[in-house]
């Protein structure tokens, strides 16, 4: 077996406080289906949810439990547009797939939220989201991005903040300026991810914790994946294996890595707090990206630490209050309730990645940290696909999504050094 169920440590503030939650039996015995799905995280579930409910027999089978992969421990910022500024898909794809790739996603936020309305998932949506300047050479490139997104793609629920705005709206003053997004928000992604599961198995999809894909093969139009319970054989199959993917389809191996990153919960701040007192969700602009929020109850999440080795750091909450304390001096001895770390799972380009990787298999992941909303939205690209309906999953299939250079043996000490170097960039 290929497979290694998620390194992630640390029990999450969103499993310790969410009760109980259904488990799903392992898969009993070999079985046929139309679609076979690898992979329990959004991905995997929304294709899930929408087969079924078009009446395709789909088996979707996960290593672990639902949302032990990203998809359940994540920040729970959904943002806007794509991991890559507008400005930037523009110019390396031109003004109309850029504007393609921005009403993607403008879609899969409503999305998001149209679903969870629907089924009657409760995942403390909260909107507003700021992003940051740490430095004061990119609040020029924050101010021109509200009127490009404002100008020349409609988007209108952007505004500029100033130093002073910026330090009324965090309770800091950290930060050199930024901008104000109206039109997003954030979510506990465990509850929407225990409430997209049970949707799912209610239109009829078969879905089985603990059952890990060994191996997955195409012939003859008939897709085979092996697990210890028997083979599971379908007419398609979809690898929603993220960050995980370990080798399990190579193609996939070779274009999407995980790094991991970390995150922390302190105690309730308490009504009074001076920490964000409207609620937002907020990102920064370092490359190593500090991402912060409150929780429905009041405590500060605050995601920053990231590593490029799978050894797990001893105390993620030292560590993560030593950078709370740098936007938050009050903070510095701030209890830590609960510390956690995930597996991202990035391409070389910081695009999703999503490619028809053998006969009848698609494979879908590499978010890059901007999964929430697109990895949710691409599972229901997916079913629309096999169901032969819109064909929007193209728009995100021709993304400039090349593999990690150094092979097998080289590319993991190489992402390691790119990406040191990148997070020393941002300190000096
Ligand atoms: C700490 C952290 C913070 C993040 N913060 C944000 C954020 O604030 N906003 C944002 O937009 N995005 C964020 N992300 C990214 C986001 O969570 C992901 O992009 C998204 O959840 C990807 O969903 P997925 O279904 O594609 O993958 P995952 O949720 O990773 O699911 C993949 C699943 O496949 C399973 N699997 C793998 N191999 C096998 C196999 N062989 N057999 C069976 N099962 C297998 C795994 O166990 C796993 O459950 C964050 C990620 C992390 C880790």
């Amino acid at each position: 077996m290929t497979y290694q169920s998620p390194i992630s440590p640390g029990i999450s503030f969103y499993e310790a406080t969410i009760g109980d939650r259904p488990a799903y039996a392992g898969l009993p015995g070999p079985a046929t289906a139309d679609v076979v799905i690898i992979g329990g995280g959004f991905t995997g579930l929304q294709a899930a949810h929408h087969l079924a409910a078009s009446g395709k027999d789909v088996v979707l089978i996960e290593g672990a439990r639902f949302g032990d992969g990203a998809s359940g421990r994540n920040g729970g910022q959904l943002g806007t547009g794509q991991r890559a500024w507008v400005e930037e898909s523009e110019a390396d794809f031109g003004r109309d797939n850029a504007g393609a790739q921005f009403a993607v996603a403008e879609r899969a936020k409503a999305h998001l939220l149209d679903f969870a309305t629907a089924h009657g998932i409760e995942a403390d949506y909260r909107p507003g989201q700021i992003s940051a300047a740490h430095k004061q050479g990119y609040v020029k490139d924050y101010r021109d991005h509200v009127r490009i997104m404002a100008e020349d793609y409609g988007y209108a629920h952007l505004s500029f903040l100033d130093r002073d705005e910026m330090a009324q709206k965090l309770g800091s003053t950290r930060y050199h300026g930024g901008t104000y997004d109206a039109g997003t928000g954030h979510i506990n992604p465990l509850k929407y991810l225990v409430g997209l599961a049970r949707a799912a198995s209610k239109a009829g999809a078969r879905l089985h914790e603990n059952t890990r894909a060994g191996a997955i093969s195409s012939a003859g139009g008939k897709v085979t994946v092996k697990t210890d319970a028997g083979d599971i054989v379908a007419g398609s199959a979809l690898v929603a294996c993220n960050a995980f993917i370990d080798g399990l389809e190579p193609v996939t191996s070779a274009h999407v890595m995980p790094i991991r990153s970390f995150i922390g919960a302190t105690v309730p701040l308490g009504d009074d707090s001076p920490v964000i007192p409207g609620g937002e969700s907020v990102d920064d602009s370092r490359f190593v990206v500090r991402y912060f929020r409150k929780s429905a109850d009041g405590r500060l999440l605050f995601g920053g630490r990231e590593a490029y080795t799978s050894d797990n750091p001893t105390d993620i909450s030292s560590h993560i209050r030593r950078q709370i304390a740098e936007i938050y001096p009050a903070l510095d001895s701030v209890e830590i309730t609960h510390s956690w770390g995930g597996s991202v799972g990035i391409t070389l380009s910081r695009r999703p990645f999503v490619r028809e990787v053998m006969p009848n298999v698609t494979s879908i992941g590499g978010f890059s940290g901007h999964g929430v909303m697109l990895s949710n939205y691409c599972g229901k690209l997916y079913a629309d696909h096999v169901n032969g309906g819109s064909d929007e999953l193209e728009v995100m299939r021709n993304l400039k999504v090349g593999p990690f250079p150094g092979g097998d043996r080289f590319r993991t000490p190489l992402l390691f050094l790119a990406l040191t170097w990148f997070s020393l960039r941002d300190k000096f």
